[in-house]
């Protein structure tokens, strides 16, 4: 491995560089995933090599501390020595069967067993397909088409989710993205956020016809937006009265804001549930679970078709049980700790420079808004100064902390962020935050 070369400001990653431009060749805009080209704060998006506990290394060698983890996975830190350990001796079992295998029985109980309103689950590979399953399953459970999402939820690239408010209440979901025809967003209603009277109203309006109410289960996908208290209950509420299912989407929040999850922190029981990232332990394994006469109608058991070439992979499935029986109380204990002193340091070094700003949290998932107003939704999230995070975003990137390259992402710590992890953040901070303070839009 090449030697750290944390080069000052202006800084250049030549063979991240070079790996961008023949990415950029052989597939659009050079990535897998879109937010991962930077495209939101412009310069080199990073090619990293290799990750252990907090740091990660890119290919021109230079170490960062990362406050992504993988988007939210990594809550033990990199190449976690237990889950490595299970990933090698599944493997050496092999790859794939195209049979049940114990394993996927052993994860399914070990969130049966965590998660009091899942009854039974399904593994899927992404948390994608458990939304598109979910929806489904509700379609097909109630008989009925239409679905309500909020604006600001991210929900995977499901073509009926990926429809977002235009503006107003209630309205009609237009597809935003090229390729999601009308049909398959015209069902779909998009609502403001924390807004338990728009889903009244959106009932009222469509009695019958409403499947599911589908939500992040305390949002992370523009920035930090925790429901306000009562918010979910009352979804359940209105769902109940209106007998549609109520679906918390809690593939980013899954086993991470708790050992149950978001769950474990709001006790409102939904009736189908999804899962993805920290359940895999770095390997694409997700789930949607639920009460069991609901889960009842998919198939074989049911009608409702859903299916998967590497559903419940037996190397993914070794690397999700592994992570989960690590994920103790005192890991949650350690995880929120951090995620605390963190944005205590965040919000005392952008006090210090002036910059109106406004951390918010959801347990240990936490972002900045550059705003000082409370940020409810989407709107609130979209009228924060974004111009300011790109220059924090590069100082910090020059100086060796990794965080999400976009001002509407969540921040993800894991046990293994360390004093020493946390103090080059700290270290980082007061450059980062001089350079927000200088910002102009
Ligand atoms: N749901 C939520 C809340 C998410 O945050 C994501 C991904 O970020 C998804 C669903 C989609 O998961 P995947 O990227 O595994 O398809």
């Amino acid at each position: 491995m090449a030697e750290a070369n944390n080069t000052p400001y202006p800084y250049e990653a030549p063979v991240s560089q070079g790996l961008f431009d023949r990415a950029s060749v052989v597939t659009p805009g050079g990535v897998n995933s879109p937010v991962r080209a930077f495209r939101a704060v412009g310069g080199t998006p990073r090619f990293m090599v290799s990750g252990t506990g907090p740091y990660l290394t890119d290919a021109d060698g230079r170490e960062y501390v990362d406050l992504v983890c993988s988007w939210g996975p990594m809550i033990l830190g990199h190449s976690h020595p237990e889950v490595i350990a299970a990933v090698q001796e599944a493997v050496a079992r092999g790859t794939s069967f195209g049979t049940p295998g114990e394993g996927e029985v052993a994860l399914a109980e070990e969130i049966v067993a965590r998660i009091e309103p899942v009854e039974q689950v399904r593994l899927v590979s992404s948390g994608t397909e458990a939304t598109m399953s979910a929806i489904r399953l509700a379609r097909g459970f109630t008989g009925r088409a239409k679905v309500i999402k909020f604006a600001g939820c991210y929900h995977g690239h499901v073509d009926a989710l990926l429809a977002a408010a235009g503006s107003g209440v209630a309205t009609f979901g237009l597809p935003d993205t090229p390729g999601v025809t009308g049909a398959q967003a015209g069902d779909t209603i998009v609502l403001p956020y924390n807004d338990i009277e728009a889903v009244r109203a959106a009932f009222a309006a469509h009695p019958g016809e409403i499947a599911c109410v589908i939500t992040e289960a305390s949002p992370g996908n523009m920035g930090v937006v925790p429901p306000r208290d009562g918010f979910n209950a009352g979804l359940k509420a209105v769902c109940r009265e209106n007998g549609a299912l109520y679906i918390s989407d809690e593939v980013m929040t899954g086993f991470r804001t708790s050992k149950a999850g978001w769950f474990g922190v709001d006790g409102v029981a939904p009736d189908l549930m999804t899962f993805g990232k920290v359940m895999g332990g770095g390997f694409p394994a997700a789930a949607f679970g639920g009460r069991a006469d609901v889960m009842a109608h998919l198939a074989p058991a049911g009608p409702v078709y859903q299916a998967g070439t590497l559903s419940g992979n037996p190397i993914a499935t070794a690397a999700g049980l592994a992570q989960l029986r690590l994920l103790d109380d005192a890991a949650y204990a350690t995880v929120d700790a951090v995620s605390e002193q963190l944005r205590t340091l965040v919000s005392e070094a952008l006090t210090k420079e002036g910059v109106a700003h406004r951390v918010q949290n959801a347990s240990n998932m936490f972002s900045v808004f550059f705003t000082d107003g409370e940020v409810r939704n989407y709107d609130d999230a979209k009228g924060q100064e974004s111009f300011r995070f790109t220059p924090f975003f590069h100082s910090m990137l020059e100086q060796g902390v990794y965080l999400p390259p976009s001002a509407f992402e969540s921040w993800f710590v894991s046990t293994a962020h360390d004093e020493r992890a946390v103090e080059r953040i700290a270290a980082a901070l007061p450059a980062a935050a001089r350079a927000a303070a200088e910002a102009t839009a």
